[in-house]
């Protein structure tokens, strides 16, 4: 029987890959491609960096499992104690599990125990995973959610302040979504029922559009207000990814929930929540696990991840690779009106395709997309229509690469035609 893969997956590149170095993947006929998607921003440290390979390495030959509410192990207590020095204030509890999906749901149902409220509310174009909790609480696109009816009831959609999509300023937009969320708690999920607010500080599948402090200091202070919860969902915007240590960093966004995943371990599935111990201890003891979670190799492969990001210096370079990108993307985007805006933080950045009526333009995005591919510059596409095109590399990319990313794309954009 000749077996093959499902086509319930869909291929972005169609390159097989055959090892990877830093920002860098070499297929199988070493053909060499800048790879500017990170596995959607996980390969944090670049591909096998040599610390991560060691330490995984190291633990491999020592233990590979142990299922942590049977017995616990070294590097996961060693990757809790190290997480202090980067978890925002206040969350010094930490819960495991393996994928931002989980993730999501552990935090749904800490929320929900904790506050005893039903509901939570969500932001229109975010993503939160494809478990049917998560893609009931996933509103980027409908691909998420079609077909898979019911999903959960007890969520409760606000706008985004996403200034592109209303054609609005960032202030307008911002003051619309909290009006917008007043209106709900008063006419659909009141305070009372209402356990959280769950929200990405940057839009990521929904097309790479950053929140607004006015807009976090807006829902902090209704959650204080209401004894609402804020759970802010940094599976893609943490571990350095923004040019900050959390996305949220860059804004007044304070969480009573932090959600992680993707880079905290360099590619091996782990992802955490982190709270308090007082909202931690309102939760029931033994209602959440699992048998996976808080991998060994993946804990000790996370600690080494947090060695080099500090070491290296990771974060500033996020930062500083990002101004380069930005900067490069937007000189490529002057000479072409087809690419309206870029936008994003530090390496977390996209722009957005629109045609000539002004609609957003996913047919040009994909096809520049898989031109780059071509022509050795893997990106992904992301937003509602996928009408955004994202830079998303390793936090170790260096100047030359970014140049070299940024000269593939010129090339790029001015041979599609629309
Ligand atoms: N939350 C956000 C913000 C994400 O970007 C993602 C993944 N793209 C998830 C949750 C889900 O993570 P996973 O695919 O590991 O389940």
């Amino acid at each position: 029987m000749a077996t093959s893969l499902s086509p319930l997956l869909k291929q972005a590149t169609g390159v097989i890959a055959a090892r990877g170095e830093g920002a860098l993947i070499f297929d199988e006929d070493d053909r060499r491609f800048l790879d500017f998607t990170a596995g959607i921003g996980v390969t944090s440290t670049g591909h096998c960096h040599p610390r991560v390979v060691a330490a995984a390495q190291e633990q491999v030959g020592r233990l590979i499992h142990a299922q942590y509410t049977t017995v616990m192990h070294r590097p996961l207590l060693r990757l809790v104690e190290r997480m202090g020095e980067v978890l925002p204030a206040g969350l010094d509890r930490v819960f495991f599990a393996n994928s931002g999906s989980e993730a999501v749901e552990a935090a749904l149902r800490l929320v929900r125990q904790a506050t005893g409220r039903p509901n939570v509310v969500t932001f229109h174009g975010g993503f939160h995973g494809r478990t049917v909790a998560a893609a009931s609480m996933t509103t980027s696109g409908t691909k998420f959610r079609s077909g898979f009816a019911p999903l959960m009831a007890g969520v409760h959609l606000a706008p985004f302040p996403s200034p592109t999509h209303y054609g609005w300023s960032e202030q307008e937009a911002t003051r619309f979504a909290l009006r917008e969320l007043d209106y709900l708690l008063q006419t659909v999920s009141s305070p009372a029922d209402t356990a959280a607010f769950v929200v990405e500080p940057v839009l990521g599948e929904g097309g790479y559009v950053p929140a607004s402090t006015e807009f976090l200091a807006g829902l902090r202070e209704r959650a204080d207000r209401h004894g609402i919860l804020l759970v802010l969902d940094e599976v893609q915007t943490g571990w350095g990814r923004t040019g900050r240590f959390w996305g949220h960093e860059h804004f007044d966004g304070r969480p009573d929930v932090v959600v992680t995943a993707k880079g905290l371990a360099s590619g091996f599935p782990l992802s955490a929540i982190a709270a308090s111990e007082e909202l931690m201890s309102r939760a029931w003891p033994g209602s959440q696990g699992g048998t996976y979670g808080a991998n060994a190799v993946a804990c000790a492969a996370a600690v080494a991840t947090l060695d080099v990001i500090q070491d290296e210096g990771l974060v500033e370079n996020a930062a500083a690779r990002g101004e380069q990108l930005r900067a490069g993307l937007e000189k490529v985007a002057a000479d072409d009106d087809r690419i309206t805006d870029v936008r994003g933080l530090g390496l977390m950045l996209g722009n957005e395709f629109r045609d000539h009526a002004g609609e957003p333009d996913g047919a040009t995005a994909g096809a520049v997309q898989q031109e780059a591919a071509r022509r050795g510059l893997l990106l992904l596409t992301c937003g509602a229509w996928g009408q955004v095109v994202r830079f998303i590399p390793a936090l170790v990319v260096d100047e030359a690469l970014v140049d070299e990313a940024v000269g593939i794309w010129a090339e790029t954009v001015e041979s599609v035609a629309s």
